[in-house]
């Protein structure tokens, strides 16, 4: 099995998975248009995509979901308190309903949905397996619980979210309301809380970690990276960041320990975030204070959403 990540953030999530023969999407934050661009920097088109898994409703996981399942037919795995958050601003197309805790297959691949305490109905993060290995993908969730805990335990490679730095959060632009939000028992993980859920999750079995979900206002990749090493010290594990404006290339989901790589946590050189796919795309970032702005919508479309369920 092997995936790649197309983005991670406020500002787009998206990740794709090959493996049991089948190509899947988790999360479309992106338009499509976007989404195509990424998949290109893989080799891949949209029509290579059999389906699609959403974690919840959210704007920065569900921007392209209507069109990509609407144009091309693709099913959109999704609990249904998601599908009917996602009604107000445009249904998901082809819903295929799922729970939390009931396995299921999706095109040759099991997958096992959980439930993420998220300030969006029916939010879920999911553990993807294709026979021989298993990838956890679990980001926009305030706290984690057990039953995560002991589902990641069990993956070969992980993307958790260390989303902010609590400090950076506490002392930064953003206004009271979202800061609480942010930090609630139902928003993003910290550093400290994304740290904390890999110390109790990592086995030696871990071949990859990746930090999603990075804030680009509240967080950095290396204050990101300094808390992920602090637990993983000592482990054979690869841990890096993952980006938010370009797609990282593919990475290998891998059972087994490299050999002759001992024991040190290896972390990505440089810019600390995995550098592009070769044709990547070029992605001209935002000024801070639009990214900021944006972020700020998203959280008040939210929240309006949330106040008033259907
Ligand atoms: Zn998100
Ligand atoms: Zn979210």
């Amino acid at each position: 099995m092997r995936f790649a990540v197309l983005g991670s953030g406020s500002k787009g999530n998206a990740l794709v998975v090959q493996g049991g023969g089948t190509t899947v999407l988790v999360d479309a934050g992106y338009a499509p248009r976007e989404l195509k661009r990424r998949l290109h920097a893989l080799d891949l088109e949209l029509t290579d995509v059999r389906a699609l898994l959403v974690t919840h409703g959210h704007s920065d996981h569900v921007k392209g979901a209507r069109a990509l399942a609407g144009a091309l037919g693709v099913p959109s795995y999704a609990t249904e308190a998601t599908r009917r958050f996602c009604a107000r601003s445009g249904a998901l197309h082809n819903h295929a309903s799922i729970a939390p805790g009931a396995r299921l297959d999706v095109a040759g691949l099991s997958v096992l949905p959980l439930a993420t305490a998220h300030d969006a109905p029916g939010s879920v993060c999911f553990v993807i397996d294709d026979g021989d290995e298993r990838l956890g993908v679990c980001t926009d969730l305030g706290e984690p619980d057990a039953t995560i805990v002991e589902a990641l335990a069990g993956c070969q490679a992980v993307l958790v979210e260390l989303n902010h730095d609590a400090e950076m959060l506490r002392s930064g632009p953003y206004p009271i309301h979202l800061k609480r939000r942010i930090a609630s028992a139902r928003g993003h993980l910290s550093n400290e809380q994304g740290a904390a859920l890999l110390a109790q999750a990592r086995r030696p079995t871990w071949s990859r970690v990746l930090l999603g979900h990075l804030s680009e206002v509240n967080n950095t990749p290396a204050l990101a990276l300094a808390a992920a090493r602090a637990v993983l010290d000592g482990a054979d594990v690869e841990v890096a960041c993952a980006p938010q404006h370009h797609p990282t290339g593919w990475l290998r989901v891998r059972r087994q320990r490299p050999s002759g790589a001992g024991l040190a946590v290896r972390l990505a050189a440089a810019d600390e975030v995995i550098p592009a796919a070769p044709a990547a795309v070029e992605v001209v970032p935002a000024p801070r204070h639009r990214a900021l702005e944006a972020q700020l919508a998203l959280f008040a479309t939210a929240t309006s959403r949330t106040r008033s369920p259907r």
